[in-house]
Formats: C-alpha cells, structure tokens, sequence
C-alpha cells in the first residue's frame, strides 16, 4: 500500500496488498463481477475504510441496470451502506480518527456552501457526488470516501444493523420527518422491506399509529411484529379503501418501486393529508388528480435521504434501542444472486453483504 498512499497520508496497516476485491458493474445488462482492484493513492480529504459490512439496496440494483435517467458511468462499485474502520488519512482529514469506526451514505460529497448546503438541505447541493453511483461505494474489501461526509458509527452498533440503517434508515427517518407525523396521526406506509419495516418504526417513534401495505402475508407479519396496528394485503383489498375505512391516512409514505402503489398511497388520504414520494421506480410516472388535491388540500412531496445530522440521529435512536433492523447476511461474492432474490421478493426485508 505504501506505493500508493500520498504524501501526507497517515495509515494504519490493513494488512492489505496491492489489491482488494469488489464488484464492479462493467455493463448495464450482465452481472456485476467480483474482480480485484488496484488500490489508488489517497486524495487530500479522502480516507480510506476497510468495509466490514454494506447493504444493498433497491438503487444499487437501479445503478446496475442503468435504470435512471442520469446514469452511473461504467465501470463503477456499487454499495452506498458500507459500514468500516477508518484505515488511512488523506493529509488534510481532520473530521475522522484512524481505526474509528463510520458509516459511508449516499450523499457521498456536497460543496458545503451552497444555500441548500448552509440551510441543512445538503441532499439537494447541486454539486453533490452519490456513493456507489457517480462515485465507487462500499461493494468491495475497501472504499474511499470524502472525510467530511461519512458518519462516525457507535461503538455498540453492530456494522450488520449499521449498514441499512446508513441508506434504509435514514431515508424512512427523513420521510417520516417530512411527513410531519405528530402523535395519533394515521401514517400509511407502503412497502414493507427494506425499507417499510423502519420506516414502521420511525412514525412509532413519531407518536402514529401505522397501518402497513404489501402483497406479501410473510412481510405483513413482520409489520405487526414491529408495531404497525394494522395490515392490508393489497393482492387482496384495495388498500386505498381498506385506509379510508380507517378514517383516511393522515400521511402516506410511498416505499415500493410501482406507480400503481404510489396512486394507492394518494387515495388512502384523508383531506389534508401528505404523501411522500421515496421509492423510486424504474417506470417514472405516475397518474394523480388535480380536482381532488386542490379540493382535498392534499401536500404530494419528495423526499431523498437524509443528512448527516439526520443519520446521526437515526444511529442514535438504535444505540438506544428503539429500533431493531431485520437483515440476512450473504458474502460479497453472492452479490449476483442477492440481486435476482431482491429483484424476485425472496428477501423480508434487507440483504447485507460481507467482503
Ligand atoms: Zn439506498
Ligand atoms: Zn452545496
């Protein structure tokens, strides 16, 4: 490694050679491959973590595919949940410790001037760099990241739960936040994943009372075992209906990548109510009236991550045990098959892949 680190840079031996494995995307339409990577020296304000731990989420599948509009440039490593100790320093990082421990989220960089930046909107900076999607993320041994926007871990976090609870976690933290939920409001949460099942958990801690809607009877359980009061399984009522019957949502957060589940989530509104656009489906329109949202006072609003500050809170919140985060762990080398068992709805709620 000493051939590569920049001068300036202070480490703290990883044991490592020349190389690290990763999966890399070299083509929107095959599989990732498990190859190994060079390692490259260590700009300024960039450390270097070695991953114990990182999620894999619905957008890593997106950024594979080559899904969305703005796409990622090939070849690239996915992965935006890697979770690590800090093994080396880029000369001018002065926000992290060697050997401590942090988590690498999404918002992988913002220019940190900006009027988004300096008004807590940092996840809108237009200059903003995206783990695992503009630039290389957690799927690997390794992962560089800018210093200033990773999230030191608590100690008594587990990496296995410290890794969905960096995308996961914070996303469904910042909906809820967004959504406004107050004690008693009836918070509707559509898709109970990776997602939904702490997205279920933060409108709790909110004050709300949930009700849960998927296709699946094995997911609704999970939702009633992680306090949502009541389920519908939409293969089998209209949830919109089965919701108004409830009273209407005071609040509706949109978790599953279909635009039919999005226009259910509209419907299941009482007048005044919100609904929070969070997933994001590869076929990206959806069909809403204007009558009824004029009519009904209805607010519809996007929602994308969190901030740091919002990830330390989300990390603080598990530290303290109000959260508990359903995961299955498969090695790195899986990725390809964690991939098609996501995509088929093999998976309650998270995959955590271990290099
Ligand atoms: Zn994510
Ligand atoms: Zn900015």
């Amino acid at each position: 490694m000493s051939a590569t680190t920049a001068p300036g840079a202070r480490t703290q031996d990883s044991g490592s050679p020349g190389s690290y494995a990763a999966a890399v995307v070299h083509d929107f339409h095959a599989a990732l491959e498990i190859e190994q990577v060079p390692f490259t020296a260590l700009a300024a304000d960039h450390i270097r973590v070695q991953i114990e731990a990182c999620g894999l989420c619905h957008t890593d599948i997106h950024a594979a595919h080559g899904d969305w509009p703005v796409k990622p440039q090939p070849p690239f490593v996915p992965g935006h949940e890697g979770v690590g100790h800090v093994v080396e320093l880029g000369s001018a990082v002065t926000e992290v410790t060697l050997g401590q421990r942090v988590a690498i989220p999404w918002l992988g960089y913002a220019c940190g001037t900006c009027d988004y930046c300096v008004s807590g909107w940092e996840t809108l900076c237009l200059q903003q760099k995206n783990t695992g999607y503009s630039i290389d993320g957690g799927f690997g041994q390794f992962a560089t990241a800018y210093g200033r926007y990773v999230v030191a871990v608590p100690d008594v976090i587990d990496a296995i739960d410290a890794a969905p609870l960096t995308c996961a976690g914070v996303t469904t933290y910042k909906a809820v936040k967004v959504a406004g939920t107050r004690s008693s409001d009836l918070v509707a949460v559509f898709g109970v994943g990776g997602l939904g099942h702490l997205a279920i958990q933060y409108a709790k801690i909110a004050g709300g009372r949930v009700v849960a809607v998927d296709l699946y009877d094995d997911k609704l359980a999970l939702a009633r075992d992680l306090g949502a009061e009541f389920t519908v399984n939409a293969t089998e009522r209209n949830p919109a209906e089965a919701i108004q019957a409830l009273g209407g949502a005071d609040q509706a957060i949109a978790l599953a990548v279909s635009p039919h589940s999005f226009e259910q989530a509209y419907g299941s509104l009482r007048r005044g109510g919100t609904l929070v656009f969070v997933a994001l489906p590869a076929d990206n329109e959806v069909r809403l009236p204007i009558f009824e949202t004029v009519l009904n006072g209805i607010t519809v609003v996007g929602s994308i991550v969190g901030t740091r500050k919002d990830l330390r809170e989300v990390f603080e919140l598990h530290a303290a045990g109000l959260t508990r985060v359903i995961s299955e762990t498969r090695p790195l080398d899986h990725v390809n098959e964690a991939i098609a068992d996501v995509e088929a709805g093999r998976v309650a709620a998270r995959v955590v892949l271990q290099p």
